[in-house]
């Protein structure tokens, strides 16, 4: 499995250009783009096409060669095998076939965006892309909005504003966002900003929605991260408690704020009051 690079062509690693030189088959994405990167640096092989709509297929061939005892390589179309393109199945087989599998790093818009990113990004995790229908969309954002770690996702240019919007929507407009765009090429850009901030941002320039992008966006801070795993016990004490004093013993057991448990309280009190067909409004506090 060799990386490739992301834009920019002398990011291939000198292992790369050696084992691709070694081999005696190169398997890759897109064989004529992967054509256009061996011949810049003068290597000519055998290509075979594996792809999202053949890679099982590929890969019983590919296992043949092996088999035939040839040494193959794969590249994806960019960056890195298996990391939102092709690969992952070939692995799967070619590994069960009983050879082994053995990854080359190098450039990946995943590794390239979170070096950049800074502190607030020191645990993550990676989404690639979200669904492009807005409803499946929602519904997969929905369960991260209480997710602790900064999320990494993968976007196209055509739908990256109504990504950063539907992020906005999920996640509330004042968490941190990273806009990787184009990176290691010639218009590459990196601008932080809140999600609020981001669509407006991108609209400033019709050039800002161009190219490929990957985004970062904050994690859930704690309070909110913890906003919902406490609602059988607030739950309870609600029977018995004003809202006031059910975040406060609630507080106590678990050693969250008692303001975040307060507003998650009254969220409870007006469902319940909205359920049983009351008028949702506030308790008084005594
Ligand atoms: N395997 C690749 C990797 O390791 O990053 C990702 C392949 S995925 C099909 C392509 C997506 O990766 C793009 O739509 C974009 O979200 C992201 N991407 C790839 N190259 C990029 C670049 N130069 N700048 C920003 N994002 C990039």
């Amino acid at each position: 499995m060799v990386a490739t690079p992301i834009g920019n062509v002398a990011d291939i690693t000198l292992r790369a250009l050696h084992v691709l030189g070694l081999v005696d088959r190169i398997a890759a994405e897109d064989t004529r783009n992967t054509g256009q990167l061996l011949a810049r640096y003068g290597i000519s092989k055998p290509l075979l096409a594996v792809h999202q709509h053949n890679e099982r297929a590929a890969a019983l061939r590919i296992i043949e060669h092996l088999q035939a005892g040839e040494r193959v390589a794969y590249v994806s179309d960019a960056g890195t095998p298996g990391i939102s393109d092709p690969g992952a199945k070939l692995v799967d087989a070619v590994r069960e076939a009983g050879f082994p599998v053995i990854p080359l790093p190098g450039a990946s818009a995943l590794a390239t965006a979170l070096s950049a990113a800074g502190d607030w990004v020191a645990t993550f995790s990676f989404l690639g892309f979200l669904p492009p229908k807005a409803k499946q969309r929602a519904a997969t954002l929905q369960p991260l909005a209480t997710h602790p770690y900064a999320m990494v996702f993968y976007e196209a240019p055509h739908r990256i504003v109504e990504t950063v919007e539907a992020l906005g929507e999920a996640f509330g407009g004042e968490r941190k966002l990273l806009i990787a765009r184009e990176l290691t090429k010639l218009h590459e850009a990196l601008h932080q900003c809140t999600l609020a901030e981001g669509p407006t941002w991108l609209a400033e320039d019709a050039n800002r929605q161009r190219g490929e992008f990957v985004l970062v966006v904050e994690g859930a801070q704690a309070e909110t991260a913890g906003e919902h795993d406490h609602d059988a016990l607030l739950g309870i004490l609600l029977e018995e408690l004003t809202v006031s004093s059910a975040a406060k013993v609630a507080a106590a057991i678990t050693g969250v704020s008692r303001n975040a448990l307060y507003t998650r309280a009254l969220a409870l009190k007006k469902d319940e009051d909205e359920d049983d067909g009351g008028d949702g409004g506030e308790e008084s506090e005594g």
